[in-house]
């Protein structure tokens, strides 16, 4: 009988392993390996439908921005892992910090990766690109229920001029082997303070399927090139001619919020002393040319 059940246990296992390293069947998640993926509860993507009446959390009761920090990537290329995520590694280039209900969380970067078609809809409408920011929990506590913070930002194929300087449009999609140097998320976060921000609590899309995951969803849709769209499609496409998107899951009793986009935007100590000491020089230069008499005080100094 113990003997049965270690093979029943091996093979489950083997069957696991065996189906991370093969691509993802999206057509039939029962293959995926975890039954939280099938039978969970509040997994996702979700369709963001505004006439569910989207609870508008204006006293940051349910979530709020505290802050964050980005720093460039530097020497990276684009990884295709585990047969199914094509992935920056980010983990170590930056957090974010949210107030989530009273309690103050500290969420790392740790991947950025790519679904080729959206895997959110808005109001039923299905983007062409959709990117995730993964972040972890700091605390890394495995049975936590706010494991991961997910910000996902949705593309749209723009056929007129778009900004080459976009992060979008700097990845080397075309050639993964090419590293990516002084890759800055600014493009990213610049318009962040003026969006709408939905807010819910889900799973991460692919196995484990986690249901332990805060979204952020950037409400405003993002612009990408044809081209660039097409380097995406041509990768991704390979192995997934018909996308890597999951199919979405029904909200069952959860809620969606939009949330305060205001936030405290961090300013670095070496920024902070570089700003006090060029408004000084401003005001030196200022009371030079009103009053040259001045210099005399500061000379009598010397
Ligand atoms: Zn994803």
């Amino acid at each position: 009988m113990k003997k049965n059940f270690s093979i029943f246990l091996i093979q489950i296992i083997t069957t696991i392993i065996n189906c991370y390293e093969g691509y993802l069947n999206y057509t039939d998640e029962s293959s995926w390996g975890n039954t939280i993926c099938i039978t969970g509860k509040s997994q996702s993507p979700i369709n963001i439908n505004s006439d569910l009446n989207l609870l508008i959390d204006d006293r940051n009761e349910i979530a709020k921005i505290e802050s964050f920090d980005y720093y460039p990537i530097n020497n990276q290329k684009i990884q295709f892992v585990h047969g199914y995520k094509y992935m920056i590694d980010t983990s170590k280039n930056g957090f974010f910090n949210m107030k989530i209900k009273d309690k103050f969380y500290t969420f790392n970067l740790h991947d950025i990766h790519f679904h080729l078609n959206s895997e959110h809809k808005i109001n039923s409408k299905s983007y062409d690109i959709e990117v995730h920011l993964v972040h972890i929990n700091s605390d890394n506590n495995y049975f936590s229920n706010n494991k991961y913070l997910v910000i996902a930002f949705l593309y749209k194929i723009d056929y007129g001029v778009v900004d080459n300087n976009s992060f979008i449009e700097q990845l080397p999609f075309n050639n993964i082997e090419q590293e990516i140097n002084n890759l800055e998320f600014k493009s990213l976060f610049s318009k962040l303070d003026k969006q709408t921000l939905y807010f819910y609590k889900g799973g991460l899309t692919t196995p484990y399927c986690d249901e332990s995951v805060n979204w952020l969803i950037i409400g405003e849709i993002q612009k990408i090139s044809y081209s660039k769209f097409l380097d995406i499609k041509n990768l991704i496409g390979k192995n997934y001619p018909l996308g890597n998107n999951r199919e979405i899951k029904p909200l069952n009793n959860r809620k969606i919020y939009i949330i305060s986009s205001k936030y405290t935007p961090r300013i670095s100590s070496f920024k902070l002393i570089l700003i006090i000491i060029i408004i000084c020089m401003i005001v030196l230069f200022v009371i030079y040319k009103m009053c040259p008499e001045s210099l005399k005080f500061f000379e009598s100094f010397i």
